[in-house]
């Protein structure tokens, strides 16, 4: 039976997060060809609609207001609810990022719904929406689905493929008036750090050092090798308890849950902690000193030696392509 499915696309700095489109491919698949609204909250927001309908949303709904140019999980949540309340969807999904790990749960209390989060597949099987998501920090899966009341999901990034940009397709975008008040928490100022280039959670590529690493200065070479490959550093929570990087490079359990098509683990032994944040990545490369690192049993590659001689080579090597 076809649904209508609502979208939140997610805005930082000015345009929308690729995962807002994964989104939006993800509510294709459970709207079994019914209507995909995209919602866009904020401040000045309306022009980023058509890039959700040539993403696939059919129509976009835009809650602009004052109160909404910094998200309060408050506001969002007013926000949200009044398109809600107007759309009347049967389904919500969001990203499984920061935002929608705050607000999700939040709105699936006060909307008194269930909610299936951090999924990382969505499928049909005999006319009922099937989704899939890590349980156990990511040993195994688990495959749910809701027999009654509202559709209520958060996607994890880079796990279902954005539909293709259709340039030529157009769609309604209309605004809705709603009435922010009464916000418990007002952000006075964002401090924002220095931009390290690509967002980690979002990355194609990640280059991450472990307590191997040694020092902040052993980071450069790890660096340079990212930026070579247009990726991200990241880190294991040795490399930023011993301060050689900030946490918010940590991935696993404690720090960010990351899948890019490619993951070079340096100098990480592969604690279980740290595997629940990185397992699902496509492609793993290990480079470790140690051939009985656990790092390796879930490498798909393995090199043993000393990050400082190999990662210098990849870096050579990967120049030349
Ligand atoms: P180590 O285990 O010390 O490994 C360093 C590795 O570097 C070794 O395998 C060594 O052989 C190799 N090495 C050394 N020198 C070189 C060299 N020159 N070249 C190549 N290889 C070299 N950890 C996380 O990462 N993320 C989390 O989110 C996380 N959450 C946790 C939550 C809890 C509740 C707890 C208890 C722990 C958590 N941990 C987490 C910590 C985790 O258990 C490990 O302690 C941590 O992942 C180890 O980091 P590491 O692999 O960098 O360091």
């Amino acid at each position: 039976m076809s649904k209508k499915i609502l979208v939140l696309g997610e805005v930082r700095d000015g345009s929308l997060r690729n995962v807002s489109f994964e989104a939006v491919a993800a509510a294709k698949a459970a709207a079994q060809g019914g209507e995909v609204v995209g919602v866009l909250v904020g401040q000045s927001v309306h022009s980023l609609g058509n890039d959700l309908i040539q993403h696939g949303a059919d129509r976009v709904v835009t809650v602009e207001h004052v109160q909404l140019a910094q998200y309060t999980s408050d506001g969002y949540a007013q926000a949200l609810l009044a398109v809600i309340q107007d759309v009347n969807p049967d389904g919500i999904i969001f990203g499984h990022t920061a935002l929608g790990k705050d607000l999700a749960p939040k709105l699936a209390a006060k909307l008194n719904s269930g909610l299936i989060s951090d999924v990382t597949a969505i499928e049909e099987a005999g006319g009922n929406i099937i989704f899939t998501r890590p349980i156990y920090s990511g040993k195994a899966f688990e495959k749910k689905m809701i027999t009654d009341g509202l559709m209520f999901a958060t996607i994890r990034p880079n796990n279902i493929a954005p539909l293709e940009k259709d340039e030529s397709k157009t769609g309604d975008i209309s605004s809705l008036q709603a009435d922010i008040k009464d916000l418990r928490s007002i952000i006075k100022e964002v401090v924002q750090k220095a931009s390290t280039g690509v967002d980690l959670s979002e990355a194609k590529v990640i280059v991450a050092g472990g307590r191997g690493v040694k020092s902040k200065e052993g980071f450069e070479p790890l660096k340079e090798l990212a930026k070579v490959l247009g990726g991200a550093v990241g880190a294991s929570r040795g490399a930023c308890d011993a301060d050689y990087c900030d946490y918010s490079l940590q991935i696993g359990q404690t720090g960010k849950v990351v899948t890019p098509d490619l993951y070079i683990a340096c100098g990480i032994s592969g604690a279980i902690q740290h595997l629940a944040g990185m397992s699902n990545s496509k492609v793993i490369v290990a480079i470790n000193k140690d051939p009985e690192a656990n790092i390796f049993n879930v490498a798909d590659y393995g090199i043993v030696g000393d990050l400082f001689e190999v990662v210098p080579m990849l870096t050579e090597e990967f120049r030349k392509l």
